[in-house]
């Protein structure tokens, strides 16, 4: 068996295509607001695609990179200030933020409806209630994915490696709610290849280059890598991709699966919560 790959690319230009649409008619734009603080490198890549794709499809933007000196208190500030402008319907804050500063307290501190990242406890209480409200960006664009490529979860065995609260744990809920079976690996998980070896759907989330061998997929998965990892300036996911694409049934390539999906629902996110908001149809 040779995997589909499941293009990623292809299908986030398609819904790209469909926001720019239907933002050209809007009189006022939808407005997303993205702060970095620190050095970060691959947080300075992300946070530019993020910006480029706003202008690309007419959605106004505001980019503020901070130092990383920053202290909580101006960053809370900064957040205020956001929460109150009319020009902005969402707002990301670029993780991971310096180690000063409480990550926790700046997520809660974004208004509840310009919660673009769906990171607020109560959006995230709202998805592990089952109902989802403004859901994390990746998570979503993997949900998204597998939609895309009709694959069925209800009665699946999904086995999720990763339980971080931006990927792992909410990528789990979602696969949950659509009524998959759903296992969550971790780093303490003993004998992953156990669990793994037993998922129709296959999701790695965990930052190790080529993690998931050949040896380690059921025959005839659907197999989603969301994980980026830089070696010799090279970008590749979690997944040993050659020999697994000859086992698989789907695959997703990085780059170009779960990455520019993840772009996509934030672009969606943000006319979703300009529409909460203005109350625009
Ligand atoms: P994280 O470091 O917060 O979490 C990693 C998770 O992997 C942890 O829950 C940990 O328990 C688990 N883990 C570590 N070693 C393991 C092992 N040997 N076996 C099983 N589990 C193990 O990372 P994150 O923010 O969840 O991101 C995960 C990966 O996804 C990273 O490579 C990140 O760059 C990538 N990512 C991609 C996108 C995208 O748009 N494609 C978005 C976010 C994150």
């Amino acid at each position: 068996m040779t995997a589909t790959i499941m293009d990623g690319k292809a299908t986030a230009e398609k819904i790209r295509a469909g926001i720019k649409a239907e933002v050209t008619n809007l009189k006022v734009k939808p407005g997303l607001a993205a702060v970095l603080a620190g050095k970060n490198p691959a947080s300075q890549v992300y946070v530019e695609i993020k910006r480029k794709t706003c202008d690309d499809v007419g959605i106004y933007s505001e980019l503020y990179k901070l130092p990383e000196e920053t202290t909580e208190k101006e960053l809370l500030q900064l957040i205020d200030k956001l929460n109150k402008s009319e020009k902005i319907h969402g707002i990301l804050v670029q993780l991971p933020l310096p180690k000063h500063i409480n990550e926790e307290k700046v997520l809660e501190a974004i208004a509840l409806e310009k919660d673009v990242d769906g990171f607020s406890l109560v959006n995230v209480g709202r998805l592990a209630s089952g109902r989802e409200a403004a859901v994390p960006c990746t998570p979503k664009g993997v949900i998204r994915l597998l939609e895309e490529y009709s694959i069925d979860l209800a009665g699946k065995n999904a086995v999720v490696i990763g339980r971080s609260n931006i990927v792992g744990k909410p990528t789990a809920l979602l696969l949950l709610n659509r009524n998959a079976t759903v296992t969550i690996c971790h780093s303490k998980t003993a004998d992953l290849p156990h669990y793994t070896k037993k998922a129709d759907i296959l999701i790695a989330a965990v930052g190790k280059p080529k993690l998931v061998t050949a040896d380690m997929v059921k025959e005839g998965a659907v197999v989603i890598d969301v994980g980026i990892n830089r070696i010799d300036g090279k970008l590749i996911g979690d997944v040993d991709f050659e020999p697994v694409r000859k086992k698989a049934a789907y695959i997703t390539p990085v780059p170009g699966g779960v990455g520019p999906m993840t772009v996509a629902m934030l672009i969606e996110n943000t006319l979703e919560r300009y529409k909460k908001i203005t109350g625009a149809k």
